[in-house]
């Protein structure tokens, strides 16, 4: 890198690096500090990002954004849906259902609500693409003034005791007292401080098809989860309605293959076995997904200069929704520890180890869940499998075990001890 030292006073305060959900959030809890943003982003301004990935947004990330930019989360819930009703199924049999009373239409909030009016006004949650997700998340910085520079690829991080030197393709060197990285799981701002990823990546994937709904004739708004589905050899099958459309999210056996599962005529096949013929002239996107659950082994470097959030720290497997909801508690964590680093530089220390302690911690809760999550969703042993085909039989005369079989591909709902932000 080139060798100019600024002072201090001409560095940029902070710079997120990477415009995902995460990146972008935590540059909107930045400007809801106060503190100038410059974001850097290695798309171009004109990108198309696939897929529905994270549709599931929790009520704990609607309040984190609608704190920090106010409205937003009403905007992320009226663009959304709520399906009232969750639904199991073991082989063809269900063996539980709960269905909700509709939402009441909620009054006009106004513009800039108060503290007290944000909390609780949230439902549960609320389901979108996350390409939708993304959209809103960049109007909203757009609105408040981030400094978003598109095709500006890092390509190398440096830290000095006084702030961090960052150099992009076109040779343009960034200089920031503190740096949010929010670059995904291949994170170069990660590999350029030589921290690792610890943890298991498996060659079983599943396979995540997107299906455009059929406005005319649509199948009832519910999130089913199939166990062992008879028309596909016994593989589970998980439906997720999102607005507009339903995720379908297959678990593939050890020996499948991408083209026997993955393949865009096979995936309208089975697709057509699940939900029926018509689907399957509606497939919007098929995609692949690895068995993994890895943290990085810190979270922060060692002069406590660079954070890292979202999946450039951590990577688990969908289910339970851990993935983008973490890494949205990580970015307003960050935003805090950041804002209090500038403010009180002789606190900066405690300010960033706070933050790199509890949100390790929060990470490793959630890898663990993601592991109990996926032994229960693919049972390794006889005798796990006779447990829930065991379940399922009970079921009608012992709800809990309908109850069981409903909750546990999701892993444990509650207890991240110690963290800021509820149980992500
Ligand atoms: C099939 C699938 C289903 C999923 N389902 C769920 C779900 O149901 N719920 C859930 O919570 N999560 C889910 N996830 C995970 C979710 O998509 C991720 O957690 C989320 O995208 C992570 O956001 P991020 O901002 O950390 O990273 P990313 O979305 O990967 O964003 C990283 C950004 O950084 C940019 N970037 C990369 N390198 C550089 C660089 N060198 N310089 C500058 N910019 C760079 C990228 O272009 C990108 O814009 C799913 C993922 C997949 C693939």
């Amino acid at each position: 890198m080139p060798d100019e030292h600024p002072s201090p006073s001409q560095r940029i305060p902070v710079l997120v690096v990477g415009a995902g959900p995460v990146g972008l959030t935590a540059a909107l809890a930045l400007r809801g500090r106060g503190l100038p943003v410059v974001l850097l982003e290695a798309d171009p301004s004109d990108r198309v990002r696939p897929g529905s990935r994270a549709l599931f947004v929790h009520r704990e990330s609607l309040n984190l954004l609608g704190g920090m930019r106010p409205g937003l989360d009403r905007t992320l819930v009226d663009n959304g849906v709520i399906w009232p009703t969750r639904r199991t199924v073991y082989r063809d049999k269900e063996v539980f259902a709960r269905s909700y009373p509709p939402r009441p239409p909620q009054p006009d909030r106004p513009e800039r609500p108060e503290r007290s009016e944000r909390s609780g006004a949230n439902p549960p949650f609320t389901s979108l693409r996350q390409v939708e997700t993304e959209r809103h998340l960049l109007a909203a910085c757009v609105e408040a003034g981030v400094d978003i520079r598109w095709g500006a690829a890092v390509t190398e991080v440096e830290t000095s005791p006084d702030g961090v030197r960052v150099l992009t393709g076109d040779g343009t060197v960034h200089e920031a007292q503190y740096v949010i990285g929010a670059d995904g799981a291949r994170s170069r701002v990660r590999r350029s401080l030589g921290i690792a990823m610890r943890g298991e990546r498996s060659e079983a994937f599943h396979v995540v098809v997107d299906v455009e709904e059929d406005p005319a004739d649509p199948l009832p708004l519910e999130r089913v989860f199939v166990y062992e589905h008879p028309a596909l050899g016994g593989r589970s099958v998980m439906r997720v309605p999102f607005a507009g459309g339903f995720q379908l999210d297959l678990q593939c056996k050890d020996d499948d293959t991408p083209e026997e599962w993955a393949d865009e005529k096979r995936a309208a096949r089975w697709t057509a076995a699940v939900v029926g013929e018509k689907y399957a002239e509606r497939l919007l996107w098929v995609s692949r997904y690895h068995f993994l659950h890895v943290v990085a082994e810190t979270f922060t470097d060692a002069r406590s200069r660079v954070l890292l959030v979202g999946e450039a720290s951590h990577l688990f497997p969908p289910f339970g929704a851990r993935g983008m909801n973490s890494g949205i508690a990580d970015s307003a964590a960050a935003a805090d520890a950041v804002a209090d680093a500038l403010a009180r530089p002789e606190e900066r220390l405690r300010a960033i180890g706070d933050f790199g302690t509890k949100r390790k911690e929060a990470a490793e809760f959630n890898n663990e869940a993601a592991r109990t999550a996926l032994a229960h969703l693919r049972p390794r042993t006889r005798l796990a499998r006779l447990r829930q085909a065991a379940g399922a039989a009970l079921s009608p005369l012992v709800p809990s075990c309908g109850e069981w079989l409903e909750r546990a591909p999701y892993g444990p709902r509650h207890g991240v001890a110690g963290t800021t932000k509820g149980r992500y």
